[in-house]
């Protein structure tokens, strides 16, 4: 059975709280070694180091998210400090740049209820001050971004980033901008929301992408993956939405192998590598 790493999810948030124990057994069946949790705003950090000390396979990670970058505390950069300081195995994120939810959000969406939105400028504030804690610390940040390529990309150039690297996670971005962030030190996540078949051009940019840079991830228990490609569908959120089970992760793997033309085990040994020059 290949040995199976998740570079991004969140094991924490709500939705997935009801099945966690079953989540687990499913995990251990599916070969899964490690998977990455990302807390997207200081209340989660606690969190997610208490979970970290209960299922072994957890990786936490600390970030603010630009959807929460707005909300953030005073004292945010010190306690995420420490927090570094007190971990040597967490990583940083989940970090980033979001135009989407300053001017393309519905502004009833659920998800942003309570947010206060911060601009561009503000969120890119926020995000090299996290990426410069990540170089100081060595440590590897997860970065979320929608429609800000340019701007990331000019954050990336004039920050110091972390040594060991840098994940784009559900690369999103244009395929004429993948050398650019490769020559920086990114590595790219695949995820099955990109099988939706609006998504061709994204799925497109996997066959380019350098192995060694490959990673795979669910983002569970956001979307879950597209149809015909959900192996472990769990019982609909309250509010009737679908939710992603973290096995899908198998499933991502063996699309990914396909998508590469090359056998599961072969991208397996490559993805593990890849995972632990990330992560450490
Ligand atoms: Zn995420």
């Amino acid at each position: 059975m290949p040995r199976l790493y998740d570079a991004h999810q969140h094991f924490h948030f709500d939705p997935l709280t009801p099945h966690r124990a079953r989540i687990a057994a499913d995990l251990a069946h599916v070969g899964l070694q490690r998977a990455v949790v990302n807390g997207t705003n200081e209340e989660e950090w606690p969190i997610i180091e208490a979970l970290a000390a209960d299922y072994r396979w957890i990786l936490p990670s600390y970030g603010v998210h630009p959807w929460d970058c707005g909300n953030r505390s005073a004292n945010w950069l010190a306690t995420l400090r420490s927090r570094l300081a007190n971990e040597p195995h967490a990583a940083i994120g989940e970090i980033g740049l979001d135009r989407w939810v300053i001017d393309g959000i519905k502004p009833d969406d659920p998800r942003i209820a309570g947010l206060h939105i911060a601009s561009l400028h503000e969120q890119g504030e926020v995000f090299t001050e996290q990426l410069e804690l990540a170089a100081e610390f060595n440590r590897a940040a997860s970065i979320h971004c929608v429609q800000a390529w340019g701007k990331l990309l000019e954050i990336l150039k004039a920050t110091s980033r972390p040594a060991c690297g840098f994940l784009l996670h559900g690369y999103s971005g244009p395929a004429e901008m993948i050398k650019n962030f490769t020559d920086l030190g990114a590595y790219y996540s695949f995820n099955l929301q990109l099988l939706e078949a609006r998504h061709a051009e994204r799925l497109n940019n996997f066959h380019h992408i350098p192995a060694h840079r490959l990673l795979v991830e669910t983002d569970a228990p956001a979307k879950p993956p597209a149809p015909g490609s959900n192996r472990f569908p769990l019982p609909a959120a309250p509010d009737g939405s679908a939710i992603n089970h973290p096995a899908n992760i198998a499933v991502a793997y063996a699309a990914l192998a396909e998508i590469r033309g090359v056998p599961l085990e072969t991208l397996a040994v490559q993805i593990e590598q890849n995972f632990r020059h990330l992560f450490r």
